[in-house]
This record gives structure tokens, C-alpha cells and sequence, in this order.
């Protein structure tokens, strides 16, 4: 057994992240759990947004030049950053893998595991002849956005979710993944050649690992498996499976921890908006009001520079403080899933990025949905309306939507609900289940 870990013990794995704190940190679970399997890891990552290298020792970090503009950065063009790394980041990652080949022979790449958002990786894997596993670090339908098609019309394109059949999509009992994928707001014609590179790329790939739960997602995933070749494994949520700090540079505030052991238990609502959404100081005052009226405790992530106009909570009226007193705790920035994991949080106020939904799921916390953009939305549609875990918030009736789900007797099934979710995902992580077995999968076929 120990001659057989030695064995593995060389044999490195490369893991290339795109530098937003929502993909680097399930990459870092991804990472902790190979690790633990054996495989010596190098992060490879941009320079921009880099993880913080102290707090995985045990890893090898390794940064490559970005060229992003100072611009594009401050603006937050998410689009034009991803354009940018997949166009300058292939040679430098060539390079970086050449050199920490010659500096050590005796390693051996057993493969290249990349974001789909910097799906430049997988030319590196294929020009080094290693195995290049995509990761989607969002829900598998979000793979369904991506694709484009010509329209038949000659006139631009159609999205693949008016391109892939309803056939296997028409459960009458549920809302299908592509009434859900229908909602989103993407026009077909924008971003047309990343599309269309990261689906041709992402295609090449040996694997693509999702992170995500075989049960959330049974009809998105058969029809991804029918119209993608490579294999493809739903081990999530990766959080659990390889417990581990973030390697996010943003300094979590652990003092809520002490206000939240004061609290009833399921009293509070936990508020909080991930690492990129940002909204103006109207929204910030009626959210505020909101909590105040709710009369419930609350724990409120405002994150600095989240606010248009504003350093961070200077526009809230003092009139609210008074109000509120020590019912209400605000801080910059929340050690989220152990917030979530305490027997106080009753709800769990989110924007429904994806690692914030399966962090909500996995502790049985029901959701209270404000999407802003992108894949929020398809997240807020599975919680609301699929999986029932979840009620939307109505611009306006803050404080009504709180008592709805914690009080009422339809917010009593909508919990009842989300517990149930908690106990099918610990089910999913046991020995057997659907997730482990996945791995398992995984292993044997692409790791060999
Ligand atoms: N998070 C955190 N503390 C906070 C707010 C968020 O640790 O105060 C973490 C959260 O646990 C999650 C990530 O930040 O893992 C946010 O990712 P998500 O996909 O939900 O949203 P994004 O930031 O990508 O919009």
C-alpha cells in the first residue's frame, strides 16, 4: 500500500484556474481531494486575482503572464478577460510545464486539468500528449448555454437550448432544463467565437468533470452525455468531498461566528451576494429596511466596493443602526460555509452563484433568490421552481418573502424541502453513492 502511494506520490497533477474566487475555490477542492489521493499538484494560475500560495502549502503554485489591460480588469469585463487569457495564456503555460518537466524527469504529467473558462489548456495537453480533463465549476445545464449553431435562416445564430430537443425533457411533474435554460437572458449573437472556441475545445478534452449532483441535474447531464463525446462525471459537491480553506485572498471575518452562537437556532437569515455582483445604493438601503422589518436576526455579507458609488456601508442611515441594534451583524466578508453549516442560519439570502446554492443544499438552509447575471439565473429557476428549495424575492416585499419562508406554513415545506436535499447529498458522498462512485469512475477510466 505505502510502495503503491510512493508509486503515485510522483506523478503530478496540473490544474490550471481562472482567477475568480467562485472557480478557483472548487478547483482547490478538486486539488485538496487529489492530493489526498496521492497525486503531487501544481496550481497554475494568472497573475491577476492569484491565489494565495500560503495557504496550500502543499502545493506547488506557479503564475503566467496574463497581458490584461489595466482596463479591463477595473471594469470588471468578465468577457473581455476571458477572451484575453484564452488568447495570450497557451504559450506560457507551455512553457511553465517544459521547464518543470526539464528541471524534474523523473515527474511524470499524469494530466492537465483546466476551468472550461480557460479552456486554452487543453491545446498545452494535447501538444504534450496529456490527458486534459475540463472542469465546469458551474451547474452541467450552464454547458447547454454555450453552444451556438448557424441559424437556419442564414441570419446569425441560434442558441443550442432552441437547437437540442425536448425530447426527454417533457417530465410534466418538473420543469425541464430547457424551459430553464429558455430563461436566460443570453443573446446567441454575443460572444459567438469564445462560444464557439470553448465548446470545440472543451470537446477534445478526455473528461469533463462537473461539479455538480447527479440527482440535481439527471436530465441536464444525459443530455450533455448525448451531445458530448467526452466522458462525463457529476463529482460534487466538491466542497465536501475535500473540506479546505479557500486560497481567496479576501479576509474572512470570523467574529460572526461568536454573534451566531447567540442566536436561536434557524433564526437568521444569512445575506450575502458572492464576489462579483455589485448593486447601487438604492438596493443596498432597501435591503436594509427589509432586514429591519423582518424583526428577524439577520448576518449581512457586504462586500467592499459592492455598492456603485460607495467604499461600503456609509449610505445605510443611522436611523437603521438604531433600529436594528444587536440583532443585525455586518461584515466585509464571511467565513460562508461555516456560517452556513450553524445551527442559527434559518435562510440563506443569496445572488445563486452555484457554489453558494450547493453550499445552501448541502446543510439543508432553503434559499431566498436575488440573481443578478449569467448562470444566477438559471440557479435561481432550479431552486425555485425544480427543486422547490427556494422562494424569489419580489422587489419590495422584503421583509414579507422573510416571514413567508421562515414563518409560514408554505415556507415550512419549502424547509422541510431543503432538509431533504442535505440528507440526499450526505447520501451522495457515502461509500456507494452517486458522487463517490463517480469519482471512482473517473479513476479508473481516465486515471488509470
Ligand atoms: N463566500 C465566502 N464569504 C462570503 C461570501 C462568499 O466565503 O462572505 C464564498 C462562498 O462560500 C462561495 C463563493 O464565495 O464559495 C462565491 O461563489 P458563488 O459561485 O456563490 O458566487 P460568485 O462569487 O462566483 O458570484
Amino acid at each position: 500500500m505505502e510502495k503503491q502511494r510512493e508509486r503515485v506520490r510522483q506523478q503530478r497533477m496540473v490544474i490550471v484556474v481562472s482567477p475568480f474566487h467562485g472557480h478557483i475555490s472548487p478547483m482547490i477542492h478538486l486539488a485538496t481531494f487529489l492530493h489526498s489521493k496521492g497525486f503531487s499538484i501544481t496550481i497554475v494560475h494568472p497573475h491577476f486575482n492569484s491565489p494565495d500560495p500560503l495557504s496550500h502549502p502543499e502545493f506547488t503554485f506557479l503564475a503566467i503572464p496574463d497581458k490584461l489591460s489595466e482596463s479591463g480588469i477595473s471594469n470588471w469585463d468578465l468577457e473581455g478577460i476571458a477572451v484575453t487569457l484564452n488568447r495570450n495564456c497557451a504559450a506560457p503555460l507551455l512553457n511553465s510545464v517544459e521547464q518543470m518537466l526539464l528541471q524534474n524527469p523523473d515527474e511524470n504529467i499524469v494530466g492537465i486539468i483546466y476551468d472550461t473558462a480557460v479552456f486554452f489548456a487543453q491545446s498545452v495537453a494535447d501538444h504534450l500528449k496529456v490527458t486534459g480533463i475540463a472542469v465546469r465549476t458551474s451547474a452541467a445545464a450552464r454547458i447547454l448555454a454555450f453552444p451556438v449553431f448557424p441559424s437556419p435562416h442564414g441570419e446569425g445564430y441560434i442558441s443550442s437550448q432552441d437547437y437540442i430537443s425536448d425530447d426527454g425533457l417533457q417530465d410534466p411533474q418538473s420543469v425541464s432544463t430547457k424551459q430553464l435554460l429558455a430563461s436566460l437572458p443570453a443573446n446567441p449573437n454575443n460572444s459567438i467565437e469564445l462560444r464557439i472556441a470553448l465548446i470545440r475545445e472543451i470537446k477534445k478534452a478526455s473528461a469533463i468533470i462537473v461539479n455538480t449532483i447527479d440527482f440535481l441535474e439527471q436530465e441536464a447531464l444525459a443530455v450533455i452525455r448525448e451531445h458530448f463525446a467526452p466522458s462525463i462525471f457529476a463529482i460534487g459537491p466538491l466542497h465536501k468531498l475535500a473540506p479546505t480553506g479557500s486560497a481567496s485572498r479576501l479576509k474572512e471575518d470570523s467574529s460572526c461566528i461568536s454573534w451566531l452562537n447567540k442566536q436561536a437556532p434557524k433564526s437568521v437569515v444569512y445575506v450575502s451576494f458572492g464576489s462579483l455582483a455589485a448593486m447601487d445604493g438604492e438596493e443596498l438601503v432597501n435591503m436594509a429596511w427589509g432586514l429591519a422589518n423582518s424583526d428577524q436576526p439577520f448576518l449581512w455579507v457586504v462586500r467592499p466596493g459592492s455598492v456603485r458609488g460607495s467604499e461600503w456601508i456609509e449610505s445605510l442611515p443611522k436611523t437603521f443602526h438604531e433600529r436594528v441594534g444587536e440583532r443585525g451583524k455586518i461584515v466585509r466578508w464571511a467565513p460562508q460555509k461555516i456560517v452556513l453549516e450553524h445551527s442559527a442560519v434559518g435562510a440563506f439570502w443569496s445572488h445563486c452563484g452555484w457554489n453558494s446554492t450547493l453550499e445552501s443544499i448541502s446543510e439543508g438552509v432553503p434559499l431566498l433568490c436575488r440573481p443578478f447575471f449569467g448562470d444566477q439565473m438559471l440557479n435561481s429557476g432550479y431552486i425555485c421552481n425544480m427543486w422547490k428549495v427556494g422562494l424569489e424575492l419580489e422587489k419590495g416585499k422584503i421583509a414579507e418573502g422573510i416571514r413567508r419562508l421562515m414563518k409560514d406554513e408554505e415556507g415550512m415545506e419549502i424547509r422541510k424541502r431543503a432538509m431533504d436535499l442535505k440528507e440526499k447529498t450526505e447520501a451522495c458522498l457515502r461509500e456507494g453513492g452517486s458522487t463517490i462512485t463517480s469519482f471512482n469512475e473517473f479513476s479508473k477510466q481516465i486515471l488509470g
